[in-house]
């Protein structure tokens, strides 16, 4: 895709600091880290969304997303990690290339989701809605 910012790191075409690369996936720091050491980890190959990309892919994705969190906990230390993978403008992507963020976290650092749990009018709600998506697998 000619127009996208994470094709044209892949193409460097424009600078990043890269991470780890091998033949499937490119991971580098992202600009703006949630906290400082936050990595982008994406396929080499274009897609946009998760529902697009082959399993296999995925699993090279994710494995990698895997590495890059132990080298986090041993390499800065972190006390745990955040990976999260946004699909769709309205789930809050930014970059229509897929990309799974790798985010190190520290006891206090002051960060905090904005997680707020919500409920179901009933329990007829919640299985008419669970029904909805198992039609679909
Ligand atoms: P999204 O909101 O799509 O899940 O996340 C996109 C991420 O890409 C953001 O965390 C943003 O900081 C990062 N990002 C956007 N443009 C660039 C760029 O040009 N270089 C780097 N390294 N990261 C970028
Ligand atoms: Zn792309």
């Amino acid at each position: 895709m000619s127009d996208c910012i994470f094709c044209k790191i892949i193409a460097k075409e424009i600078p990043a600091t890269l991470l780890y690369e091998d033949d499937y996936v490119l991971v580098f720091m992202d600009s703006g880290p949630i906290i400082k050491g936050h990595a982008l980890v994406i396929p080499k190959h274009h897609y946009d969304l998760i529902t697009e990309t082959p399993d296999a892919i995925l699993v090279q994705l994710h494995s990698t997303a895997k590495r890059i969190a132990t080298a986090q906990m041993n390499g800065l230390g972190a006390d745990g990690v955040n990976i999260m993978q946004n699909n769709g403008a309205a789930a809050g992507q930014e970059v229509p290339h897929i990309h799974v963020h790798v985010i190190p976290r520290f006891i206090g650092d002051g960060h905090h989701w904005n997680w707020n749990p919500r409920t179901y009018d009933d329990l007829d709600e919640r299985a008419k809605l669970a029904e909805k998506i198992k039609n679909h697998l």
